[in-house]
């Protein structure tokens, strides 16, 4: 039975205790976490200090030294076990999800998914991605080098409220499985799911200290994680992105920052348009446009354009919002008032200086306190705070363009390269104007979902919408240092004392050209074309 949030929290003795799951050095205050749905009393947690910080990694880095020493399909077993436990929890994971959060079912599932599939996608990849490798030595034959990865040492992830299940724990998977230790700094709007999570790694026989999470609020606990760790992970907006690679920068440690995005949508003239509608709906709407790869600008070949936002403005209409876990919801609420109020303030603005709502622009008091309208505008320009700022709400802008030049010119007149999507019946035409796009992932045909769930490939951000990827092996490589190590054989790398420098000169002059030779190097080099 479909049920509110406030249900969910009486009746599943799954959530029992889980602020114990926290790592505090004393007694703490607690925060009471409510439900964006219904503002129900979901739990509490310690507000965490910066002691519990410390106290979090001294911890960690004492665990990391037995966690790295393990051999490597140890922790996959143990990443393994997890994932069993996460599929057994299944529906605690997203009934606490959709709570927390307010996010439909469904999208909790696709979080659900996502985590199930960086477990087994890294469990499987992992050793062979950090097994030593053989590299080219410095002389053919007589050096012989390798390089291997050594764990960074604790990592800290700093994670935001819209994704709690992805994007607190998925990646951790990979700083696990690369032998780091992790400490985990969920944002306090959504730090039940994470201490569910981690519950359930820790049943699955992950070492309690391994992974530690700390709960309380980023302007205090943010600094001091960042000053202990070895690497930091975070997730969140762009303003907040600085000031942590700042801080990580006085650290000289490595970050990787997945920030936010002002994404675009391109409706070439030869798109499949009823694909093209429902994939539109889906990538604008899901999760209630909380969504840093979310689209909030659509371009649209001009003598598509009636048609497409008629179309589109109907099947926005059509989406079903609610508060209930039921899978027919599409939408549920806003995550916060914060939110709620810069939605409606983009919204506002943009109607005063003459944009056109084509559907929604409202809020919907009627179904909870933070539930927004799914909001189509036409008429948006850059005088407008929306124009150029990410919303992160249900709110998309429709423009004509009179070619695909115009649509990438524009859809790239923008700070931030997070994502971007490419609607056309032509594969090479897509893939042209896929790559003009200056962003990180471009879907042809599909909103979002076609890059980030091909879990092999990199993800993350052009310009101010992030540093590093997550995803592939460029996402568990980051965890490490790659150490190379060489052997020198018979001769020494220098002249020998037997043979005259000006000869040694001569002949290495030669020798280093015929180095890393390809057939079409060597033919330059020899005919000197
Ligand atoms: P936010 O930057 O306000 O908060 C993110 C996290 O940073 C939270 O855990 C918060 O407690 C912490 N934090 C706050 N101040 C801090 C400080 N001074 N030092 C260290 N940590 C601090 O972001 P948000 O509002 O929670 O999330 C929404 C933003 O995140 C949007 O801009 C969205 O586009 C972006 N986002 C990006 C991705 C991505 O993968 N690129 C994914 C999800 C969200």
């Amino acid at each position: 039975m479909p049920h509110t949030a406030t249900e969910t929290y009486r009746k599943d003795p799954a959530w029992a205790g889980l602020a114990d799951e926290a790592t505090v050095a004393a007694t703490r205050p607690m925060n009471t976490v409510t439900s964006p749905i219904d503002g129900a009393a979901l739990g509490e947690v310690p507000i965490g200090t910066p002691d519990d910080v410390h106290l979090a990694v001294t911890r960690a880095r004492q665990a990391a030294k037995a966690w790295s020493a393990r051999p490597i399909d140890s922790r996959v077993e143990i990443i393994e076990r997890f994932r069993a436990e996460l599929s057994a929890h299944r529906d605690a994971l997203l009934d606490i999800a959709h709570a927390e959060s307010g996010k439909a079912q469904i999208s909790a599932f696709e979080e659900f998914l996502d985590l199930g599939l960086t477990c087994s996608y890294y469990a499987a990849k992992a050793p062979k991605i950090l097994k030593r490798h053989r590299r080219i030595g410095a002389l053919p034959v007589l050096t012989s080098a390798y390089v291997h990865y050594v764990p960074k040492g604790v990592v800290g992830i700093i994670a935001p409220w819209n994704y709690p299940l992805t994007l607190a724990v998925s990646d951790s998977v990979p700083a696990l499985l690369a032998g780091n230790a992790v400490v985990l700094k969920p944002d306090s709007l959504t730090p039940l799911t994470a201490l569910l999570v981690l519950r359930l790694a820790r049943q699955a026989g992950l070492p309690h200290d391994v992974m530690q999470i700390v709960t309380g609020p980023g302007r205090e606990l943010g600094d001091p994680l960042i000053d202990s760790s070895d690497f930091i992970m975070f997730t969140g907006s762009t303003a907040t992105g600085r000031k942590v690679a700042a801080r990580a920068g006085q650290q000289l440690i490595g970050v990787s920052a997945e920030l936010g995005g002002k994404n675009a949508l391109l409706v070439l003239e030869d798109a499949p348009l009823a694909r093209t509608v429902a994939g539109a709906v889906q990538a604008s709407f899901a999760n209630s446009g909380q969504l840093c790869i979310s689209i909030e600008r659509i371009y649209v070949a001009r003598p598509l354009f009636e048609w497409f936002a008629n179309s589109f403005a109907s099947a926005a209409e059509e989406l079903v919002l609610g508060g209930s876990n039921g899978w027919e919801v599409d939408m549920g609420p806003l995550i916060s008032a914060d939110q709620l109020a810069k939605v409606t303030r983009h919204v506002e603005d943009a109607v005063a200086k003459g944009a056109t709502v084509l559907t929604g622009g409202k809020p919907r008091p009627d179904l909870g306190p933070l539930f927004y309208e799914p909001t189509v505008l036409t008429g948006v320009t850059d005088a407008m705070e929306l124009g150029r700022e990410e919303t992160f709400g249900p709110v998309v802008a429709l423009y004509p363009v009179d070619s695909d030049e115009e649509a990438i010119a524009l859809a790239n007149d923008t700070e931030y390269g997070l994502n971007a999507s490419v609607w056309t019946s032509n594969p090479a035409r897509g893939r042209r104007v896929a790559e003009a796009l200056r962003a990180g992932t471009v879907n042809i045909n599909e909103g979002y979902a076609a890059t980030w769930g091909s879990i092999d490939a990199p993800m993350g951000g052009f310009g101010i919408s992030g540093l590093g990827r997550r995803h592939g092996m460029e996402g568990l490589v980051k965890y490490t240092e790659p150490q190379t190590v060489a052997r020198q054989r018979l001769l020494a790398i220098g002249p020998p004392e037997w043979v005259p420098r000006d000869k040694y000169v001569a002949a290495m002059s030669v020798a280093s050209t015929l180095l890393y030779p390809t057939v079409k190097g060597l033919v330059r080099r020899v005919f000197n074309k």
